[in-house]
């Protein structure tokens, strides 16, 4: 099939709801870590769909299972039960300190899950005024209204106010600030265990040990927005692994079905024993198409020496990038854990982006300078050598 990019491109300038600054290169094909546009094209692409496609594009086991389940059944109401549903909760709990799932269509939607549970929970326990919810400066869980709300960055509240009520906003990595935010209103603490869209923040090694304490003191709850942090992305299953100190509620999304729509939230049994029947539901959740190809993610995930291969490559990305910055003055920082990295510039990153694009590699970058390296989890070491080149040429220009 001849796709037409260009005039597709031109006709999603007027078609599209105009929220992204999209490049104007129209993606038709992808394998592993490549992906191919209409012009025929090749990129090597760092972004993943922004730590989606964590086993790589188009993944034959990844394929297998949509085809199959495509074929058994799409769709059912969760007025029944469905097979594959129940298996993939199975799987998030065996693998995780979680109880009991809740299964919606994206991260946003799991926020918005984790803030009516927190809330139900901790009122029916401590009283109607107990729903406020601490999250942190520079975080990120999402668009909608709650999750907004939960956002501590103003530039994504500007022109949506009034927010939704019940969010105080502390600096990452401070206990002091938590332990003085705390008061007889607050029902959860929620936070990324790695700041992603604010920068890739990593927090001192004690830091959620520390909230998880405090949070015990008070009955509290800790909720862990692992929307980017988890499956793999960092090395381990999930990111809390490093630091020791499972949440009460986890939320994840973005990869758990390695691009098909799909979010959950993974609780303890006894917090998640505060919903009952009829408190929050979605009719897509955990539909069996997309909890199908999460089974066969987190079975692939696990099986297939991929996390091992994420540690492996995330130390030589990283190493790659440290022997950069030792020439490049201009480089700030470079940080990361497994295949999440940034790297932090003196000025914007735009350009940087761009540059790297038409030569072939795809990179994002987040919070205005700092380049964000989010590859599949199946990069190859030649492959990160590539980038690295392409860096090494786009930096000297500057
Ligand atoms: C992407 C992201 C979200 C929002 O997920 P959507 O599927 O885009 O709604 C929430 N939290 C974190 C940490 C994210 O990275």
């Amino acid at each position: 099939m001849v796709i037409k990019g260009e005039a597709l491109i031109r006709e999603g300038q007027h078609v599209l709801a105009n929220t992204y600054a999209r490049y104007p290169i129209l993606l038709v094909r992808g394998k592993g870590a490549q992906v191919w546009d209409s012009n025929g094209r090749e990129y090597l692409d760092f972004v993943a769909g922004i730590a989606v496609c964590n086993l790589g594009h188009c993944h034959p086991k990844v394929v297998q299972a949509l085809e199959e389940q495509a074929r058994q059944l799409i769709h059912c109401s969760n007025l029944y039960y469905n097979g594959p549903q129940v298996e993939l909760a199975r799987r998030l709990c065996e693998h995780s300190f979680g109880e009991r799932v809740f299964f919606c269509n994206s991260g946003a939607e799991a926020t918005e899950a984790a803030i009516k549970l927190a809330r139900k929970y901790s009122k029916a326990r401590y009283g109607p005024e107990r729903y406020q919810i601490i999250t942190m400066e520079n975080s990120f869980h999402g668009r909608t209204m709650g999750a907004l709300s939960a956002t501590g960055q103003e530039r994504f509240h500007k022109g949506f106010e009034p927010l939704l009520p019940g969010f105080t906003y502390c600096p990452f990595d401070d206990i002091e600030a938590v332990t003085r935010a705390i008061g007889a209103q607050t029902c959860a603490v929620m936070v990324e265990p790695i700041q992603g869209e604010g920068g890739i923040i990593l927090p001192a090694p004690n830091y959620l040990k520390e909230l998880r304490e405090l949070c015990d003191q008070t009955g509290i709850l800790l909720i862990y927005d692992e929307v980017q942090v988890g499956m793999g992305r960092t090395g381990r299953l999930f990111a809390y692994e490093h630091y020791a100190t499972p949440p009460h509620i986890m939320t994840l999304a973005k990869s758990l079905a390695n691009g098909v729509p799909i979010g959950a939230l993974v609780a303890t049994d006894m917090v998640a024993q505060a919903f009952v029947p009829g408190d929050h539901a979605t009719t897509f959740g955990g539909n069996p198409l997309a909890t199908a190809v999460g089974c066969c993610v987190i079975d692939t995930l696990v099986e297939d020496g991929i996390l091992t291969n994420c540690e492996e490559m995330g130390q030589y990305l990283l190493q790659g990038l440290l022997d950069l910055k030792e020439r490049y003055a201009f480089i700030k920082a470079v940080r990361g854990k497994g295949l999440m990295i940034g790297c932090e510039l003196e000025f914007e990153g735009k350009k940087i982006v761009e540059r790297c694009m038409e030569k072939g590699v795809l990179i994002n970058c987040t919070a205005g300078k700092v380049l964000r390296f989010i590859p599949p989890l199946i990069i190859t070491k030649g492959e990160i050598d590539y980038l690295l080149k392409c860096l090494d040429e786009v930096f000297a220009e500057q």
